[in-house]
């Protein structure tokens, strides 16, 4: 080994400073060299949508502000990234290269190859924990084998060890002479090309704040109040009720763990396992994403397919008319059309909505989840290959913990029950505002006069429902007995 270690730091989705160990060995090591490579097309088929990479940019400039400020520039370089890796080690002299892990299929198989590579080049490789709160083989069955049914992986991991405290940042970060000289050959950020152009982006610019900073603020403000009414709020639309921190989460601006030990330093650090209400429901969702990052990696083939092999039998429809009206929030179901509308102009849409608008799609028209799996991906800010397979697997009924298949939501009555007063319609479909909180939810139910009186002409203003929801129904419960006798597998 040479006298002065200096390793490479390869940020990938830990786009922070806080809590994250690979630049926390690095620094405390030596001298390090920060180094982002934008490498899309290694991530195929699910290389970043447009929503991501707008995320991307801010965020990756909040990272580079950050680092500078400390003394140490982020170096940019496109891929491939084992060339970037060689050229930066070569450059700078180095001696280690350290990663958190990603735990997607295509990543892990680039990453497993760039480690061999490294190693065999003479260089030290060392990967870390920094995006879940357990390794994705640490919870399992008495037999070892992955879990299929959140419940019981959900028991089993409140069983193990309480995750670690967040580390915090290091103290001091230097960087080798060497890195000036690397960093003068970055392309700029703009040269990267993430974002949109023309730019559609002023709605998500007003509401996200990208970046470890924005992150830590939301959490402190979410745990602050909004925690001590998740547990009722959480399904309701029209209120703010959740953290919102999905983007942070996803780009690793935030870690699993801050967030862990957060929620329980409100509720008197009590264990995990002791927390009742509102924060116990709210750690619950961590562990979903726990969860879901445990199927993909354990059942890599459901990116692309269903884990129940038996769903490869449904008979999909092909709607490209119905798939565009669909992605245009033009259905005719007013909570669909308002999450979708969401979605569009905010890059996030609610849960509860998410699991309306995905069902309406797999159920009543038919069409195949991964399409919507592949629209979510280019408009969410959040788009996670780990959480969207799981929530479009769940909602077609085709994986793991999935919904039964006879459950098919009712977009009126979910509408009804979710946002009682129609203030989330309202919202985001502003032609059917001044319906009442009785008919905003069915506006073809509603009475002519009603509709003249709030101006609205069907099919005109606002369409038709594009489908009878009673036939759709009827039509995927029949197309469903060709796959399944209602029985899990
Ligand atoms: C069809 C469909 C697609 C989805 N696609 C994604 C996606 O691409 N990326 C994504 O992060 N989430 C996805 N979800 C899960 C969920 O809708 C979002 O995580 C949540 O709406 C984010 O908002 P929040 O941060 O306010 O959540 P909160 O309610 O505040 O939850 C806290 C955190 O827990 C995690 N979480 C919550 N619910 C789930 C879940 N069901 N599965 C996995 N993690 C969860 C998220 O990281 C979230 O930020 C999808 C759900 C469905 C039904």
């Amino acid at each position: 080994m040479k006298a002065h270690p200096v390793t490479i730091v390869w940020f990938r989705h830990d786009l922070r400073l806080d809590d994250n160990p690979a630049l926390l060995a690095a620094a405390a090591r030596g001298v390090i060299v920060p180094l982002f490579i934008f490498a899309p097309a290694e991530e195929s088929p699910w290389e970043p949508g447009a929503a991501s990479r707008w995320w991307l940019h801010h965020s990756l400039e909040k990272l580079a502000a950050a680092l500078e400020k400390s003394g140490t520039p982020l170096l940019l370089r496109h891929g491939p990234s084992l060339d970037a890796l060689q050229k930066i080690a070569q450059q700078c002299d180095a001696t280690h290269v350290v990663w958190n892990r990603r735990y997607e299929p295509a990543v892990i198989k680039r990453d497993t190859l760039i480690k061999q590579t490294l190693l065999a080049s003479g260089l030290i490789c060392e990967s870390f924990n920094g995006g879940l709160l357990f390794e994705p083989t640490q919870v399992a069955t008495k037999e070892g084998k992955p879990y299929q049914v959140f419940t019981p992986f959900w028991r089993t991991l409140l069983k193990c060890d309480e995750p670690a405290e967040p580390f915090p940042k290091p103290k001091t970060l230097s960087a080798p002479a060497a890195l000036a000289a690397a960093h003068k050959k970055n392309p700029t950020l703009d040269a990267l090309g993430l974002l949109p152009n023309p730019d559609w982006a002023g709605r998500m610019r007003s509401i996200w704040r990208p970046g470890e900073v924005g992150a830590a603020a939301r959490l402190a403000a979410f745990v602050q109040k909004p925690l001590f009414a998740y547990g009722n709020e959480r399904d309701r639309p029209d209120r703010e009720g959740t953290s919102s921190l999905s983007p942070h989460l996803h780009f690793g601006e935030l870690s699993p763990r801050r967030i862990w030990h957060a929620v329980r330093e409100q509720v008197g650090g009590k264990p995990a396992a002791q927390i009742t209400g509102d924060a116990e429901v709210y750690l619950r969702e961590l562990g979903w994403r726990e969860f879901a990052n445990h199927l993909l990696y354990h059942f890599p083939h459901t990116a692309a397919a269903p884990l129940r092999a038996d769903y490869a039998r449904f008979p999909w429809v092909n709607d490209p008319v119905g798939l565009r009206a669909w992605q245009r929030g033009r259905m005719g179901f007013p909570i669909v059309d308002a999450g979708m509308r969401q979605l569009w102009s905010l890059g996030w849409m609610h849960n509860r909505v998410r699991m309306i608008v995905a069902s309406f799609l797999v159920k009543d028209l038919r069409v195949s989840w991964l399409e919507g799996a592949r629209w979510f991906w280019d408009t969410l800010v959040d788009a996670d290959l780990a959480a969207n397979t799981l929530g479009w697997q769940w909602a077609a009924g085709c994986g793991a913990d999935a919904a039964p298949y006879f459950r098919i939501f009712n977009p009126t009555s979910q509408g009804k029950k979710f946002d009682p007063h129609g203030e989330y319609v309202r919202q985001w479909v502003p032609e059917l505002t001044k319906l009442s909180a009785a008919d905003i939810h069915a506006p073809a139910e509603s009475l002519p006069q009603t509709l003249a009186a709030a101006g609205i002409e069907l099919g005109q203003d606002y369409p038709e429902p594009i489908v009878d929801h009673a036939v759709a129904r009827q039509r995927a419960l029949e197309s469903l007995k060709c796959v399944s006798n209602g029985k899990r597998s």
